[in-house]
């Protein structure tokens, strides 16, 4: 047993992707002493477990987790952050590759103290991506309270207008820099893992359930936010059409899941969510009525299984099993009837609800765009691994669909893997 943990580093390692499989694999790499370049597209680290209200079987705020991963990364100088940053390219092979990174500009230095001066001058809005659309934010923003790196953002959009001038003239610690412009920068590193995550699968693909049509028909990621305390809602759950509480709410499992026309496989995690999102709507509303439609319910291992048996005993939980077929919106009252055949008894199923949640599964962001690199996906472009090849390797929701706790047990794993293939050099 030794405290000295300062392995004996024979080149970097790099991890694109600062969700909380990023983060692990990058912290576990640093913590035995490698050298890690994190790589983040989005001005912020965390990932879509940022944007989440609470999260299971603890149903703790996503915050007090990542800030302890946020802190390890500040007491590490063997982490470098990249924030607005994609790989552009990757040469060689393992132990030796020459990555080029684009860094776009966030207009806005080091020198920034989240006084929030800018923002309060700033006239024009954009569209809040965080919120999935839900609401607007000032043209420079903080990604939310909690974001790190803990500085402020002008959005491309405003740049060249007045309203970035203003910003600037605001800022009373030379913080805003109008000229800074994209770069792009050369690394060689020794392993590389490709922690770049999921995306909501769009629903607006998925013909027959209504969203982008009815106004009350949102999905899991965007209830999450209205959820959460600083999402577009404050933390309240309303209808969309007129801001009322619902008094009903159906959840449609599978939404594109297990579905040969969308995503094939199970999401993992939509069913645990859809329960979740039942405490969270209970705590709102004591007397709503809660219709959860699902082909199988998936629960899996034994918290997951308590957490489940626990939301059976709620008398106003019922559960549906059957596919939902179509949804329809009353256009005066703006309620939905969704309908679905019951697997059990056979009968036609008609439920008319305030407010319906899709359970939309998880589609891993390179199903959208390849990566610049020679990986090997499976058909549904989640990352194959080939440790035969090694030196890079898919981590977290990019590899498999996943929860948070089974996404970090495999970042781990592939730190490790990293880790050898410079071991090996
Ligand atoms: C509705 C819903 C609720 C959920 N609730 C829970 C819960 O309560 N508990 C739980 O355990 N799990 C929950 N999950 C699952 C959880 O969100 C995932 O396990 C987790 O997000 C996986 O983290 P990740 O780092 O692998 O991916 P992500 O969180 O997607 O992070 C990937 C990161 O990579 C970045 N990135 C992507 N492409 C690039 C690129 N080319 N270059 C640079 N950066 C890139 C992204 O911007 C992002 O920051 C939920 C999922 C859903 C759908
Ligand atoms: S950029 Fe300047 S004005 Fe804006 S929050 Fe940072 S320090 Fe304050
Ligand atoms: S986790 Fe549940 S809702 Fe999600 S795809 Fe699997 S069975 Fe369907």
């Amino acid at each position: 047993m030794t405290n000295d943990n300062t392995a004996p580093a024979s080149g970097s390692i790099m991890v694109v992707g600062g969700g909380i499989s990023g983060l692990t694999t990058a912290i576990e790499a640093a913590e035995v002493g490698y050298e890690v370049f994190l790589v983040e597209k989005n001005p912020y680290l965390g990932g879509r477990v940022a944007q989440l209200n609470q999260y299971f079987p603890k149903l703790c705020p996503p915050t007090c987790g990542l800030e302890i991963n946020f802190r390890r990364i500040k007491d590490n100088p063997r982490i470098r952050v990249l924030t607005l940053a994609e790989v552009e390219k990757v040469d060689g092979g393992p132990g030796a590759y020459d990555v080029t990174v684009k860094l776009n500009p966030r207009y806005v230095n080091e020198k920034c103290t989240c006084c929030g001066d800018c923002a309060a001058v700033c006239e024009a809005e954009v569209s809040n991506e965080y919120n999935f659309g839900m609401n607007k934010s000032k043209g420079a923003y903080l990604p939310f309270e909690m974001a790190f790196p803990a500085r402020f953002v002008l959005s491309p959009q405003i740049i060249g207008t007045d309203d970035a001038q203003k910003c600037k003239d605001a800022c009373q610690y030379g913080a805003i820099d109008l000229e800074m412009e994209a770069k792009s920068m050369d690394l060689q590193v020794g392993a590389i893992v490709w922690a770049t995550g999921w995306e909501p699968y769009d629903a607006t693909k998925i013909d027959n359930l209504g969203f982008g049509q009815y106004d009350n028909i949102v999905t899991n990621m965007m209830l999450e936010r209205m959820a959460s305390p600083n999402g577009p809602t404050a933390g309240n759950i309303l209808r969309p059409s007129d801001g009322k509480g619902p008094e009903s709410v159906a959840f449609v499992q599978c939404a594109g899941s297990r579905d040969e026309n969308h995503l094939p496989y199970c999401s993992y995690i939509c069913c645990m969510a859809s329960l979740k999102h039942a405490t969270y709507i209970r705590e709102r509303y004591p007397e709503a009525k809660i219709y959860i439609f699902y082909i199988d319910l998936r629960a899996p291992g034994q918290r997951y299984e308590k957490f489940y048996k626990k939301i059976k005993e709620d008398e106003n939980v019922f559960f549906i099993k059957g596919k939902v077929a179509e949804v329809s919106e009353d256009p005066a009252s703006k309620n939905v009837t969704v309908v679905a055949e019951n697997a059990v008894t056979g009968e036609k199923v008609r439920q008319t609800v305030d407010m319906v949640v899709l359970a939309t599964g998880m589609q891993p962001t390179a199903a959208n765009a390849k990566l610049p690199a020679e990986l090997n996906y499976n058909e549904d472009g989640f990352i194959i691994n080939d440790f035969e090849k090694g030196g890079m390797f898919g981590a977290g929701c990019a590899n498999k669909p996943a929860d948070v706790v089974s996404s970090n047990q495999n970042a781990t794993g592939m730190a490790l893997k990293a880790i050898q293939t410079l071991a090996r050099r």
